[in-house]
This record gives C-alpha cells, sequence and structure tokens, in this order.
C-alpha cells in the first residue's frame, strides 16, 4: 500500500512550520546599537559615518516611506562560540510577499567598504572580527507600491504626498548560531517535497519520495532537531542519489537581478539597488565556486563605478573572471517599441562601448526579459551591433495567443535573422523550484529538435539575485531522477548549446508583438514628448556640431552629447518610457527631458552660429533629412517664397477650403464630412463620417493601469461633438486656420484646423488641458480607403499590420504602436497621419453604416491611469498631428519630418551646404556624427526607407580619404573594402541600415 498522501502534505507543512525553520538559527547573542535617521536624500557613507548616533532597540518603529536610517552596530562573538558556525541576522520589518519592493539594507566596514545587503529573502551578515564587530547598515524605507498586488492609488507615488507614519518595526539584528544541518535538511525536503508534487501520481518515483520524506519526518527528534537533522538527512541521501534520466530536460540556470532601472522606486533607489544586489552576488561567488551571474544594463556598472569606486573594483575583477557576465549589451534594458531608430542602434552604441571599455568585453547576446514587445526592427539593429542571439520571456505574458517556439530564428521587416530563446520557465525571477523546473520541461515548445532552455534564477524586479539557497537546489537537481537537470551558467554556454542541438529552427518573422501592456504607448504623454523632442534635437545637434567640426573647426562637443544621449537613453528604460513608474520618477524624467533641451538647443546654436557666420540675412537651416520648405536637406538657405493661394467660402454655417490640392469642408461642428484630393477628385472620407472626431473610453483596465488598455474600451464609444465656438481664428493668402473649442466632462480641448496653399496636409494643434481619469481620448479618421493592411513607421522603417480581424492574433492586435506617422493605401492614393508626440493608434476596417468598407484610422491622445501614478497625464498638453491626403509613404516620412524635425529660422551672413546628400527618395539619413572613438572620422547611418530595392550615391560635402562600411560600432565590416573617390554607390535591400565611415577627413 503506497503512503498516504494527504497525510504526508499535511505532516510535512507542520513539520517545516514547526520543527525545521524555528531551528535554522540556534542561540543568539544580542548587538549594541545606534542610529541616526537622514533628515531627507540619502547621503554617501562618509557623510553617514560623521554624525551623532542615538541608542536604537531591537522592537523599535523606524521608517517613513523613502527615508533612510542608518544603523551602527557593535559588539562580540561569545569565547565559547568558537569553532561553531554563526552569522548576524537582521530583519528590519519584513513582510514575505515582495522581495526588492520593501526594506532593504547595505553593510558596510567602518573605512566605508561594503560588506553586503540585507534583503527580505537575504537576511544574514557574516561575522569578519569576532572580537570587535563594527559595522554600519543603510536601511532604506522603500515603501511597498503595490502591497499585496494591489493596483490602487498609492500616496508613495510622490515625495510630497507620503504619509507621515513609520512603516517598519527593526524586529531582529543579533549574532547567532547556524544550525547547519538543519538549513541542508531544510534544502533536502524543499527539493524532494517539490518534486513530489509535479511528478506524475502512478509514477513508483513519486511514491518512494513520499515514503522517504515519511522516514525522514520519523528520523527527526522533536527534541533535539540540531542534533538529529543529519540523521533525517540520511533518510533522503537515496532520494537525493537517484540520477536523472537520459531524455531528461537539461537546463542551464544562470544567476541573474532583475532591477528595474526606475519603477515603483525612483532611479536614486535603483543606485542603490545596484550596490546592494552586485555585493550579495560577490558574496555569493565567494563561497560558491560554480556561481555564474548575468548581469545587463550598461548603467548600473556605471552607476557602481561612479558611486561605489570600492565595489566597482572588486565587480570588475569578478567579470575579468567570468564570475560576473554582462550581458545585453545596451545602455539599459529599454523598450523597444517607442525608442526612434539612431536612439535604439545607441542604446547598442554605448552599451557595448562601455563594456568594451571597461572590460573588453563584448557581450554577443541581447537581453530584454521584461520589455513590452519587440520591434521588427530589432534583429537588424542587433545583428548590426554584432549580437548573435535574442533573449525575452515576455512573450509568455501574452493574454490570447501563445508563441509556437521558444527557441527559433527571429526575422526583422529586412529579413535579418537572430538565434532567439523564450526560456519555457516564463520568468526571469526563478528560485529554480521544482515546479518552476518542471514548467520549463513541460512547457518547452520545440521538444523532440532540442532539449535544452535557459532558467535565470535571482530575486529580481527590485533587485536581490541568487541566495544560498537558491545555489543549493541547482546542486541537488543537478541530476536528479524525476527533474530537469540543471547546470549552473553562463548565457553564452546556454545559446552555444541551444545552436548546437537544433538543427533546424523555426523562424518568425516580423515583430514580436505582446499582447498586454497597450497602454504603454500612450500613458505619460509628457514623458513621451520628451522623449520624441529629444530624439530629434539630439540629430540636429549632432548633425550642425558635425557640419561646424569639419567647415569651420569648431570643436565636437562629444562630452556634452554623451551625457544627453546617457539621459535619453536611461529614459527609454521598459517602465519609464512606458509610463509605467510612479510620479516622482516621470516628474524627473520631465525635468531631465528639459534639461537635455537646454543643452542641446546651446550645441545648435553655436553650431549653426559658427556657420553661417554674423549677419542679419533670413536663413532657414533644416535638420531633417528630407526637403522641408523648400529646402534640402541638412542645408541652411535663405526662405523660399510658396506659391499658391488657398480659397475659403462660407456655406451651411460651416466653410469650403480649397488649397489646390485638396478640397475639404470644415462643419458648423468643427468636424470635416469631407476632404477631396484635387488630382484625382476622389473623396477620402468615409460616406456619412467626420474627420478630426475626438472618442472618449472608460478606461479601467483590469489590473495594470499605467500599462494595459483592455479589449473592451472598444465596445463603447463617447464621440466629442459638441463644440463651445467654431471659428475662422486667422486667414491670409497663403494659409486658414480655423479654431474649435470643445469642453467634455472636466477637460477643455482646443483645435487649431490649418490648410496651406498647394499643400495636401490638414494640420490639427491640440492642447488638451485634460482632467479626467481612467478616460481614454482618442481622434480618428474615417476614411473611405479600402486596405488589407496599414503601414507605421518603426525604426529604421515600417512594417505592415492587418486592418482585418480574422484570427485571434488579429483580434488581440486592438491598439499598436507607431512612431511618426502612420499610412493606408489602396494602389494610387493614400492617406497618412503623423503626430510629434505619441504612439498609440488602432487602425481597422471599417463598415460604416453598412456602407462602403474603409478604414478608420486613431491616434491614442491621452489616458489618466491612476496606478502607480495618481496624477498620469493631468493638466495642459500640447500636440500636432497631420493629416495627409493622397499620401504615400514617401509623402508620410515628409510629413512625419516636417512635424518633428521642423525646420529652423536663424539669422546669418551665408548659407550652409549640406555635409553630406543623398540622391535616393528611397534613402534616409538617419544620423551624421562625429566616430565615437575621438579621431575626427565622420560617420554616417542611413537606410532604405520606402521597402524598396534601391541603389543610390552618397555625397560627402567635405575632402576624406577613404569611406568604409561599419556596423554600428563603427568596426569595418570588411577591412580595406574603401571607397576613395569623392562619392560612395550603394545598393541597398529593402530596410536596410548601412553605416559608412570617412576617416581622414579634410
Ligand atoms: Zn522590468
Amino acid at each position: 500500500m503506497r503512503d498516504n498522501e494527504w497525510l504526508y502534505r499535511g505532516r510535512l507543512g507542520r513539520f517545516l512550520e514547526e520543527l525545521v525553520v524555528p531551528h535554522l538559527y540556534g542561540e543568539t547573542h544580542p548587538l549594541e546599537l545606534t542610529a541616526w535617521p537622514v533628515p531627507d536624500e540619502p547621503v554617501p557613507f562618509a557623510e553617514a559615518a560623521r554624525q551623532e548616533y542615538a541608542p536604537f532597540e531591537v522592537g523599535t518603529a523606524w521608517g517613513r516611506g523613502w527615508s533612510t536610517l542608518w544603523l551602527h552596530v557593535t559588539g562580540a562573538v561569545p569565547a565559547d562560540w568558537a569553532g561553531r558556525p554563526y552569522e548576524i541576522v537582521v530583519d528590519l520589518g519584513f513582510r514575505k510577499e515582495l522581495d526588492g519592493g520593501q526594506a532593504e539594507g547595505l553593510a558596510f566596514r567602518p573605512d566605508g567598504s561594503i560588506i553586503k545587503a540585507i534583503e527580505p529573502f537575504n537576511r544574514y551578515l557574516p561575522v569578519e572580527d569576532p572580537d570587535a564587530i563594527d559595522l554600519y547598515l543603510e536601511a532604506a524605507a522603500n515603501p511597498e507600491v503595490a502591497v499585496g498586488g494591489s493596483w490602487h492609488p498609492t500616496p508613495f507615488s510622490s515625495k510630497d504626498t507620503v504619509p507621515d507614519t513609520l512603516l517598519y518595526v527593526l524586529r531582529r539584528f543579533e549574532l547567532a548560531i547556524r544550525n547547519l544541518d538543519v538549513w541542508e535538511l531544510n534544502q533536502d525536503i524543499e527539493v524532494l517535497a517539490g518534486l513530489v508534487e509535479e511528478l506524475p501520481p502512478d509514477l513508483p518515483r513519486r511514491a518512494e519520495l513520499v515514503v522517504a520524506l515519511n522516514e525522514a519526518m520519523d528520523a527527526l527528534d522533536p527534541a533535539d532537531v540540531p542534533g538529529t537533522a543529519a540523521r533525517a538527512r540520511e533518510r533522503l541521501a537515496p532520494a537525493l542519489a537517484s540520477p536523472a534520466n537520459a531524455s531528461a530536460h537539461r537546463v542551464v540556470a544562470t544567476g541573474h537581478a532583475h532591477i528595474d532601472s526606475a519603477w515603483l522606486w525612483p532611479v536614486r533607489e535603483t543606485v542603490r539597488k545596484c550596490a546592494r544586489t552586485f555585493a550579495n552576488v560577490i558574496a555569493l561567488t565567494e563561497e560558491h565556486p560554480d556561481l555564474v551571474f548575468s548581469c545587463s544594463s550598461a548603467q548600473q556598472y556605471a552607476w557602481v563605478k561612479q558611486f561605489y569606486p570600492e565595489l566597482w573594483d572588486r565587480l570588475k575583477e569578478k567579470v575579468a573572471q567570468g564570475r560576473f557576465v554582462p550581458v545585453g549589451g545596451m545602455w539599459v534594458e529599454s523598450d523597444t517599441n517607442m525608442p526612434g531608430s539612431e536612439a535604439l542602434a545607441r542604446q547598442f552604441v554605448m552599451g557595448k562601448g562601455f563594456f568594451q571599455r571597461e572590460f573588453g568585453y563584448e557581450p554577443l547576446d541581447v537581453w530584454l526579459p521584461d520589455s513590452f514587445g519587440y520591434s521588427g526592427a530589432l534583429p537588424q539593429v542587433a545583428v548590426a551591433a554584432g549580437a548573435r542571439w535574442f533573449l525575452t520571456q515576455k512573450m509568455s505574458w501574452n493574454e490570447t495567443n501563445v508563441l509556437p517556439h521558444h527557441t527559433f530564428w527571429w526575422e526583422g521587416i529586412d529579413g535579418t535573422r537572430i538565434f532567439t530563446h523564450l526560456p519555457p520557465v516564463d520568468t526571469y525571477n526563478s528560485r529554480l523550484a521544482a515546479f518552476e523546473l518542471a514548467k520549463a520541461e513541460r512547457q518547452y515548445a520545440d521538444q523532440g529538435h532540442g532539449n535544452t532552455s535557459l532558467v535565470p534564477f535571482g530575486y529580481g524586479d527590485g533587485g536581490g539575485g541568487p541566495t544560498r539557497e537558491m545555489v543549493a537546489k541547482a546542486h541537488r537537481t543537478a541530476d536528479l531522477e524525476g527533474s530537469p537537470k540543471v547546470r549552473i551558467g553562463t548565457v553564452n554556454e546556454f545559446f552555444g548549446e541551444a545552436e548546437a542541438e537544433l538543427a533546424h529552427p523555426h523562424t518568425w518573422s516580423g515583430e514580436m508583438y505582446l499582447e498586454t501592456h497597450r497602454g504603454t504607448y500612450t500613458s505619460q504623454l509628457r514623458t513621451k514628448q520628451g522623449n520624441r523632442r529629444s530624439e530629434h534635437l539630439l540629430r540636429a545637434a549632432e548633425l550642425w556640431a558635425t557640419t561646424a567640426s569639419v567647415r569651420a573647426g569648431l570643436a565636437y562637443p562629444a562630452e556634452e552629447l554623451r551625457q544627453v544621449w546617457e539621459t535619453v537613453l536611461l529614459q527609454q528604460f521598459h517602465d519609464i518610457l512606458p509610463g509605467s513608474s510612479i510620479a516622482w520618477v516621470h516628474r524627473q524624467a520631465e525635468a531631465n527631458y528639459a534639461r537635455v533641451a537646454g543643452v542641446l538647443e546651446g550645441i545648435i546654436e553655436r553650431s549653426l552660429a559658427a556657420l553661417v557666420g554674423e549677419g542679419e540675412g533670413a536663413l532657414v537651416a533644416n535638420a531633417a533629412p528630407v526637403a522641408l520648405a523648400g529646402v534640402d536637406a541638412f542645408a541652411v538657405r535663405p526662405p523660399v517664397e510658396g506659391e499658391g493661394e488657398v480659397v475659403v467660402t462660407e456655406q451651411d454655417g460651416g466653410w469650403v477650403v480649397d488649397t489646390g490640392a485638396i478640397r475639404a469642408v470644415v462643419d458648423a461642428d468643427g468636424l470635416l464630412p469631407s476632404v477631396v484630393d484635387a488630382a484625382s477628385g476622389r473623396e477620402l472620407v468615409a460616406e456619412g463620417r467626420r474627420f478630426g472626431l475626438l472618442q472618449l473610453h472608460n478606461d479601467r483596465p483590469s489590473m495594470y493601469e499605467a500599462w494595459d488598455i483592455d479589449g473592451h474600451i472598444g465596445r463603447v464609444v463617447t464621440d466629442v461633438v459638441e463644440a463651445d465656438s467654431v471659428r475662422l481664428l486667422a486667414h491670409d493668402a497663403r494659409t486658414v486656420t480655423f479654431e474649435v473649442v470643445r469642453s467634455p466632462r472636466a477637460s477643455t480641448i482646443t483645435q487649431r484646423i490649418t490648410f496651406t496653399a498647394g499643400s495636401p496636409a490638414i494640420d490639427l494643434d491640440l492642447d488638451i488641458d485634460w482632467h479626467e481619469q481612467r478616460t481614454l481620448l482618442k481622434l480618428a479618421f474615417p476614411t473611405s480607403v479600402f486596405t488589407d493592411r496599414a503601414a507605421s513607421e518603426i525604426q529604421f522603417g515600417h512594417i505592415h499590420r492587418p486592418t482585418y480581424v480574422n484570427t485571434s492574433w488579429d483580434v488581440a492586435r486592438y491598439e499598436t504602436v507607431a512612431h511618426r506617422w502612420v499610412q493606408v493605401a489602396e494602389p494610387g492614393f493614400g492617406f497618412a497621419v503623423a503626430n510629434d508626440s505619441t504612439y498609440g493608434h488602432d487602425i481597422r476596417r471599417d463598415h460604416p453604416g453598412g456602407r462602403a468598407p474603409g478604414t478608420t484610422v486613431r491616434l491614442s491622445l491621452v489616458r489618466g491611469p491612476m496606478f502607480p501614478d495618481p496624477q498620469t497625464d493631468q493638466g495642459l498638453h500640447h500636440l500636432r498631428v497631420s493629416a495627409v491626403c493622397g499620401a504615400d509613404i514617401a509623402s508620410a516620412i515628409r510629413a512625419g519630418q516636417r512635424l518633428n524635425q521642423p525646420v529652423r529660422e536663424i539669422r546669418g551672413a551665408r548659407a550652409v551646404e549640406p555635409i553630406v546628400a543623398v540622391d535616393s527618395p528611397a534613402v534616409i539619413l538617419e544620423a551624421v556624427k562625429l566616430a565615437e572613438d575621438g579621431s575626427g572620422d565622420v560617420v554616417v547611418r542611413l537606410y532604405e526607407a520606402l521597402g524598396s530595392r534601391a541603389t543610390a550615391v552618397v555625397r560627402a560635402g567635405f575632402g576624406f580619404k577613404a569611406a568604409e562600411r561599419t556596423d554600428l560600432l563603427e568596426r569595418p565590416l570588411v577591412p580595406g573594402d574603401a571607397s576613395e573617390a569623392g562619392t560612395v554607390p550603394l545598393t541597398l535591400r529593402p530596410f536596410e541600415i548601412v553605416t559608412l565611415r570617412f576617416r581622414g577627413v579634410r
């Protein structure tokens, strides 16, 4: 007869709770405590150590939200403990639920060097001098912002609203004897008892484990737990020694700590989180020679270098030993939906640049386990930066569909493929628990073809990292019957093995659209505008600074630009740009964007002044890669007078406007029921519908407010038709502007609609004074265009997505991301909408009132989620939108450039010829800069933008010795393959990115 499992399970629960856990430690001995509360923001150790400390006792409450308390701890180990294992045990008042989202501490020696951190699941400190214990603990009262996984508005979102209460009680800070046998017994039991729950009920192995665990419990004497734990372990030894099945799944377990660079805490706390986690990892590698730790984000290393030089030195040593392994190669684990083309490239340029400079090491993988969907441009960008492998697990968050592979080729919009792994364990925070290992084996979709997966283990989100308990589990599951075979290893080792075993991987083509978190294209509009504007100012600043350096000998502001890039790249982190951080983070991000704009404007002004000289001649500077306002790309020229006239006539309480390119009706409601293309006579607006309609949706996602727009919002919509006023605001020969003021609910929206002579574009300027919460505002353009796909700009090109909803994949894709423009077209006739601020769109087949089917294009303008920032999106916003009749892809690109990289009117003595030009309209010059290595070489990055095959000639407006193609990191692709003429001929495949490096610039 088999042992009764129900009774065994109940017995085991009580056994662990009443006998094992209470005896992990034996005798204790008190320590002397004094404390100094930091008055405001954290201070460095040296400053803290100088302060007056007052007596402090265990049992005392401490820690207003976001405050810091320094504890000074002294004492000695009792003489009769000599030779026994002991350590210091600390409980800052931890709750069980959350690691990295509550109190944490970092221990220092009196000389300021770091010992180790205290975390909710890592509560011990070593004793270095038993006769004279003397250490400081910097305890951070980080509040639980998402208490128990709730998503309600929180006063801890900002320091200004923190309640005046103490959050924690210091429960324990003392010396304690470690009962090592009891600790080991605990690990044995957790591994085997966890395995029991994963094995099929009728398997002999399962019954065998239940019997072994029962016998181990029999063997322990409750009156002498420490003395009999070894005996109990002996009963388990045969079960632990039984080897794994020959076909068991193979797990490469790599130590990891997901540290969000900001999220439910401000950036300054992340700096401390890095120090805590990295200190613990370094301490753990000293104890376990097989432990390796995979760590992404150059930014986080840079913080340690800047703020914790002593820890940095030790970290560098561990990197040199291959124990602490940089992964990912990016500046941060960024969002990949919204960063612009060049910014996504720079994530790698800056990230890899840092790792190469500091460690002489180049990560070959892309490590983005938690970003909210993956752009179809990423394979090419990653490979062009030297990456071979890509990793994420976030696709397991899909609400509707499951990706069919775990290890596969991922193919981008240009056809570049990158070998990709989605760990089937579905987490980056594994504890190496039996249920996680079993899940990895069960879910691995490529069984039969391959049999290896990666499991990143270690507490994360707010840091924490691997623990000695996890390492113990890895060792016990290395070769254990019924369990996958676990080996601690590096990400490179894993990918090498996966490549070797998978002879014919499948291919997933295009973006990896995440079927959740669709609100992140829209939440925190000011953060998104800050990113968009910074990216365009950076392009202009680099262009004009390069031109001024080559033409006028002005010093190139490399250091200023580097610092700006670091800020902009940091703020593309996957909880900042997506709008999913607390108020503190977003207000700080907005302030940083304002500061960055000041620096970049300064560079642009200085550079242009050096180029045009002193003078009063009117000039127009065009930093866009397309001609704007009659001025060539990258040129500075006298202004060009526009031609033609805009004609306005009144009709039915509204107006008819004729620009020569379009004839549009603005009706008495301030909406546009008709836009006719002058050349073809084609009506663009869907029959019975109107352009420029604002629509409100109740926006209460079931869980993650700032993250999610749930599908049900589409079923209820409120059209904002009523206007407070509609008037013709201004009219001259060239332009006419109408102003429409609406005040839905508590908000006010002023729309200015401008038409320009000769232009097919309708420009909408929106001032939105937003006082709605949990409400989504959309702007709709219902068109008569019948098409099965829509083009959306992404990095270095565009992506086509279906407009119909055949499959569950189409249904789930109800909100999508685009950069500066979207476009829909029938052959020969299209329509584009460009914007200067935001990213969320939906573009769907529409049957207006049962009439002829068309396509409705909508932009998501603003929301108002209340978690984690209760004030998200409140207040005044200004956005520009341009709707272009008859637009092909090239005119959509121009519209996007016109709104985002507007020409500058300046005064000066002379015009400036472009520093570089290209003769193909399909080719966009994305970036012009001086080389990262300070050599003075000019670097030009360009790409094919229409999705066509292009031949082009790049003409440099300066002398040079040789031009060569390089990767994103400015390393030659084919050494010696250099062009020496003044021009560089190129042939590009659709969406191909090319980086040219001009050496010997004169
Ligand atoms: Zn994250």
